[in-house]
């Protein structure tokens, strides 16, 4: 029997967890609208409710704060154009951030791809206080955990509103709205076993409060008229169920690191051209971001995926051209680094199996291609 393909590529989507398949089928039976009043409705409504419990149990919130969405890139667009006015994001923010306020200024991240809280507190100092500070919890490429509650603390002195991308920290990391204080964190379905197209914005007690809460889609009085349209309910089924079992599992999350490190102990002694990124600073237990100096990305990628293997590269690729990684070339990486960029992200399902028919395969293409 033919070896199955080894998916390493949970930072992009994640397997659906069997819990949240089976709480969507349950819901594709029932057929109500949650905004009807009869008892279809009500079923429907009561499968929101309790999906929304497990997503704001995630992360440290209660129910009310949940605003349900189609997912993080519309949940980083309503909070990004909601604050018109001096907009502070970190260098290595998501595509659904970063080309969202194309003026926004760029807060620097270290060599480790951290936020340099030094050029924070100077940048935050000079020029009018600024409207909004987005910065994300965990990167996409590299894993790196950032510190997002000591850049709320500062942002908070200046009266700014602070937004956090928690989209790959949650279900990895434990994730506390209040700790972080920051007024809005913003969720994806996907990232954490739940079905594509669904995600939330979370908001603080205080943005209830005192903040205008940015609209996006008016129409309907659905999510506390902050997000019109009838709700997509199988998904929110399998997103609430999805995080359940993230939370249920989140002790044990760390220990894929053991995993990780393997992984990293093969791309090591394969060549001395692999660089790998963020090993200094405190980083989720499931992503490699690493360089093949001089190869470009797409070649790795697609020899990789011949052999059965799936990664991804953190370099866009358009009309022919790899694009460099922003986030390495913001992390100090030389273009032809940011070039060679290839993400491995591992997860709850990833074998040890899986690793050593990696290491083969991995050995044998270095070899053909990582010849010093
Ligand atoms: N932010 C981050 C950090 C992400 O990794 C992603 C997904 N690649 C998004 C936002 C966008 O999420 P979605 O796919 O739900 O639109």
């Amino acid at each position: 029997m033919p070896n199955t393909p080894i998916y390493f590529d949970y930072n992009a989507t994640a397997p659906l967890r069997d819990e949240a398949r089976a709480a969507m089928v349950l819901a594709l039976d029932a057929p109500g609208n949650a905004s009807s009043i009869h008892s279809f409705g009500r079923q429907a409504r009561k499968i929101i409710e309790d999906a929304r419990g497990h997503v704001a149990a995630l992360v440290g919130a209660q129910p009310k704060q949940v605003i349900f969405n189609s997912g993080a890139t519309e949940g980083n667009n309503t909070i990004l154009r909601g604050f018109p006015g001096r907009v502070l994001i970190s260098a290595i923010e998501h595509s659904s951030v970063h080309e969202t306020v194309k003026n926004a200024e760029h807060i620097p991240v270290t060599r480790d791809g951290v936020v340099d809280i030094a050029a924070f507190k100077d940048m935050i100092a000079t020029g009018p206080a600024p409207a909004l500070v987005s910065v994300m919890l965990v990167n996409n490429e590299t894993g790196v955990i950032q510190p997002v509650a000591e850049i709320a603390k500062i942002a908070r002195d200046y009266g700014a509103v602070i937004h956090c991308d928690s989209v790959q920290a949650a279900g990895r990391i434990p994730v506390d709205m209040n700790e972080l204080g920051v007024d809005f964190i913003t969720l994806s379905s996907h990232k954490i076993g739940g079905p594509q197209g669904a995600g939330a914005i979370v908001m603080s007690d205080g943005a209830i409060a005192c903040i205008p809460v940015p609209v996006m889609m008016t129409g309907g009085g659905q999510e506390q008229s902050r997000r019109a349209g009838t709700e997509n309910v199988a998904a929110l089924a399998g997103f609430g169920a999805s995080a359940a079992d993230a939370r249920q599992h989140l002790d044990t999350y760390a220990q894929l690191a053991q995993k990780r490190d393997r992984i990293e102990t093969i791309l090591r002694s394969s060549s001395n051209r692999i660089m790998i990124y963020g090993t200094n600073a405190p980083r989720v237990a499931n992503t490699t971001a690493f360089s093949c100096a001089g190869v470009p990305a797409e070649t790795i990628l697609m020899n990789l995926d011949l052999a059965g293997v799936a990664v991804s590269s953190g370099s866009a690729c358009s009309s022919g051209s790899v694009k460099p990684s922003r986030i390495l070339r913001a992390m100090g990486a030389s273009e032809d680094d940011a070039r060679s960029n290839i993400r491995i992200s591992i997860g709850w399902d990833t074998s040890d199996d899986e690793i050593d028919r990696f290491a083969t395969i991995w050995q044998a293409l270095a070899a053909r291609l990582l010849k010093a």
